[in-house]
């Protein structure tokens, strides 16, 4: 069991714990959203770039 900082007072808080017990605050959610955003970046990033080979294809498919 992993113990995590909260990012809003600084208490440990268990990973596992839903809320931090000190402040309420959800730790498990703050220490994912770094990672989380950064994956949902590169997934927009690929979307980005796919969408745009795709439509580049139909339109010159379209001519
Ligand atoms: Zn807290």
């Amino acid at each position: 069991m992993a113990l995590v900082k909260c990012k809003e007072c600084s208490h440990e808080v268990s990973s596992k714990a839903k809320k931090c017990p000190n402040c309420g605050a959800n730790p498990t959610h703050m220490f994912l959203s770094r990672k989380a955003r950064l994956i949902i970046r590169l997934i927009q990033g690929i979307i980005f770039i796919v969408g745009g080979i795709v439509i580049y294809n139909i339109f010159i498919n379209s001519i």
